[in-house]
C-alpha cells in the first residue's frame, strides 16, 4: 500500500519561489568585480532568474543542455543558481583556477552550449574559446556598457542586455526531481577530471540537511558569508541552502584578501562564515598584527581540508568564534560530516572538548559511513583502528558523467554500493570521524602508519610556523621517512632543532620528522588545498639526512 500524501517533486526551482515568498526583502549583498557593493534581495533575485530562463528557452536551449560560469561569488551567480536549474537546464560551474587546457576539455566533456564569464576572467575566455566548439553563446557578466568592442569573442552578449531584454514573467516548469541540476568537475590531480552530476532531488535533500542545527545551523536571523567559491561544490550548498532558510546572503566576489574579508563581516554584521582553512589564515594574519576583533562573527565551518587546531584555538579563545570543522567532497554534494558537541560532551573539561571539535566530525543524516581495512572488512568504531572510508547516501555519486572511470562503488554483502572516498579515517564510538590522511598521502614508515595531517598540525601549533606540509621520502630502511616543509610567519624566526625539537613528547618518536626543508611558499591547487604532488616534484632532489 501506498501512503496518500501529495507527490510533488523537490526541484530546486521551489527553493526560491519560497524565498520570494516567504524572505522577499532579506538581502543579498555582493562585492562585485567593479569592486563597488550591490545590494537586492531575493524578491529581486527571483525576477532577475526568471529573466535569465526566459533568455535560455529564447536560445532554444533544450531540456538538460549544460550552461557553464566562471565566476566569483556574487548575485549573478546566484541568479544562475536557479534560472539555469530551475528551468531543467544543468548548471556547469568551473573553476577557474585551472589550467586553461583543463577549462577547455572540460567545457568540451560537458558539451557547454553556453558560457557566462565574470569580466576578470576575460582573457582566460580570450584564451580558450576557439577550442570550445560546443558554446553557442558566450556571456560576460556585466552591464551592457562595460562590454569591451573588440573582446574577440563572436557574438559576446553582456549578461545585464541578454536578460534585460527578456520579461519577468515565468512559470517553472515541473518535472522528474531525478533530473540532473548541476555539474562539478573534480579537480582532476590523478587522470582527467570527472564530473559529478548532481539531481534536484540530491540538491533539495542536502540544502534541508545542511541547514539542520548540528549542520550549519543557518536561520532567517543569520548574515552569512559563503568565502568557499560558487565554483567549487556549489559553496558547500549554501546557495540553495540559503533561499530554504531565508538568510541574508553576504558574497566576497574576487576579494578573498583577509582585509577585505574583514570589512565585509563588519560592514555587513556577518554571523556565520564558510571557507577553506587557507582563507582563514589570510583573515587571522590580518587581524592579528592590527589588534582587530569582530562585532557580529558567531560561527565559521572550516572545511575542505583539515583544519589546524591552532586555528581552531584562534577563532574560539582569541575572538570567541565557534569553529564548525566540516568534511566532505565533490561527490558527496559535499557534505558528510560536521563537528558539534553532543550533550554528554558540554561537561567535559575544555582540553576534552577541544579533542573532540579538531575532528572532522559525526555524519549528517543522509550520509552512512564505515571504515574498512584491504579486504573490505568493517573496522571497529574505537577512535583508534584506521581505514579506508566509505560512505553511500542519496546526495553521493553513484556513477560520473558520462560513465568516466567506470563503476566507482564498492558492493557489500546486501549489493549495496558504497563511494570510496580516497581518505583514511577512524571513528570513535560516539560517531565522530576523524581523517588521518588521504590515502595517497599516508606515509608508510617501517610497516607503520603516519598521519602527515597529525604532523602538520603540531608544526602549525609552533607561534612561528605560517603552514606546514608534511611528505614521505624514500629511506632505504624505513621504505619511507616523513619530512615537514614549512613557511615562516613573517618576523619571526626558528630552527631546524627548535622545531624537531618542538615534536617531543608531542607525537610517538619514531613519527617525529626526520628534517625541516624552510620553503617561501607551499604549492596549493585549483580547489585552495595544498598540493603535495606539486611539493614532491619542488623536492625531487632532496635527500633525507
Ligand atoms: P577535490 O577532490 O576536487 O580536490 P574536494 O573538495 O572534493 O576537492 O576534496 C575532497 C577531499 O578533501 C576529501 O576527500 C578530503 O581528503 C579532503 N578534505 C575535505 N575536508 C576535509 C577536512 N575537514 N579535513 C581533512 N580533509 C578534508
Amino acid at each position: 500500500m501506498l501512503g496518500l500524501m501529495q507527490s510533488q517533486p523537490l526541484l530546486i526551482s521551489s527553493l526560491i519561489e519560497f524565498a520570494e515568498r516567504h524572505h522577499g526583502d532579506a538581502e543579498i549583498v555582493s562585492r562585485r568585480v567593479e569592486g563597488d557593493i550591490h545590494r537586492y534581495t531575493y524578491r529581486d533575485l527571483a525576477a532577475r532568474a526568471r529573466r535569465l530562463a526566459n533568455a535560455l528557452d529564447a536560445h532554444q536551449l533544450q531540456f538538460s543542455d549544460r550552461v557553464a560560469t566562471l565566476a566569483w561569488n556574487g548575485y549573478r551567480h546566484m541568479e544562475m543558481y536557479f534560472g539555469v536549474s530551475g528551468s531543467g537546464r544543468v548548471l556547469h560551474t568551473i573553476n577557474p583556477r585551472l589550467h586553461p587546457d583543463q577549462i577547455a576539455w572540460i567545457v568540451n566533456h560537458a558539451e557547454d552550449q553556453v558560457l557566462c564569464f565574470d569580466m576578470t576572467f576575460l582573457p582566460l575566455v580570450q584564451a580558450v574559446h576557439a577550442k570550445c566548439p560546443t558554446v553557442k553563446q558566450w556571456v560576460a557578466l556585466c552591464d551592457a556598457d562595460k562590454l569591451p568592442a573588440d573582446s574577440g569573442i563572436p557574438g559576446l552578449l553582456s549578461y545585464e542586455a541578454w536578460i534585460g531584454a527578456q520579461s519577468a514573467d515565468y512559470s517553472w516548469p515541473e518535472f522528474d526531481e531525478n533530473s540532473a541540476s548541476s555539474m562539478c568537475y573534480t579537480s582532476g590531480t590523478t587522470g582527467n577530471p570527472k564530473a559529478a552530476l548532481y539531481s534536484h532531488r540530491s540538491t533539495t535533500l542536502h540544502a534541508y540537511a545542511a541547514a539542520l542545527p548540528d549542520v550549519m545551523c543557518l536561520s532567517a536571523r543569520d548574515s552569512v558569508l559563503p568565502v568557499v567559491p560558487m565554483f567549487h561544490v556549489n559553496a558547500w550548498g549554501i546557495p540553495y541552502s540559503a533561499a530554504l532558510t531565508g538568510c541574508k546572503l553576504v558574497f566576497p566576489g574576487p576579494a578573498l584578501d583577509g582585509k577585505s574579508v574583514y570589512e565585509l563581516i563588519e560592514a555587513e554584521q556577518v554571523t556565520y562564515a564558510a571557507g577553506v582553512p587557507t582563507v582563514w589564515q589570510m583573515l587571522l594574519g590580518h587581524m592579528k598584527p592590527a589588534g582587530l576583533t569582530f562585532s557580529s562573527l558567531k560561527r565559521t565551518v572550516i572545511g575542505g581540508s583539515a583544519c589546524p587546531p591552532a586555528m581552531i584555538t584562534a577563532f574560539q579563545e582569541g575572538y570567541g568564534v565557534t569553529v564548525l570543522h566540516a568534511w566532505g567532497m565533490t561527490e558527496m554534494s559535499p557534505l558528510g560530516t560536521l563537528c558539534t558537541l553532543k550533550n554528554k560532551h558540554l561537561s567535559l573539561p575544555k582540553d576534552e572538548q577541544m579533542k573532540i571539535v579538531q575532528k572532522q566530525g559525526r555524519a549528517i543524516y543522509g550520509v552512512d559511513m564505515k571504515i574498512v581495512d584491504g579486504d573490505g572488512e568493517e573496522l571497529p568504531w574505537d577512535g583508534k583502528t584506521y581505514g579506508d572510508l566509505l560512505v553511500k547516501g542519496p546526495w553521493i555519486v553513484g556513477s560520473y558523467f558520462k560513465g568516466e572511470g567506470g563503476d566507482p562503488l564498492i558492493k557489500d554483502s546486501r549489493g549495496r554500493g558504497w563511494f570510496p572516498t580516497g581518505d583514511v579515517a577512524t571513528i570513535d564510538a560516539d560517531g565522530f570521524m576523524q581523517i588521518t590522511d588521504r590515502s595517497k598521502d599516508v606515509i608508510k614508515s617501517g610497516g607503520e602508519w603516519i598521519s602527515s595531517i597529525d604532523i602538520e598540525n603540531i608544526a602549525m601549533a609552533h607561534p612561528s610556523i605560517q603552514m606546514a606540509a608534511c611528505v614521505g621520502m624514500p629511506h632505504p630502511k624505513w621504505d619511507e621517512r616523513p619530512i615537514v616543509a614549512v613557511v615562516k610567519r613573517p618576523g619571526t624566526e626558528v630552527t631546524r632543532e627548535e622545531l624537531l625539537a618542538f615534536y617531543e613528547g608531542k607525537t610517538a618518536k619514531w613519527q617525529i620528522p626526520d628534517d625541516v626543508v624552510f620553503v617561501d611558499a607551499i604549492p596549493i591547487g585549483a580547489t585552495g588545498k595544498m598540493l603535495k604532488t606539486k611539493l614532491r616534484e619542488l623536492l625531487k632532489d632532496y635527500r633525507l639526512p
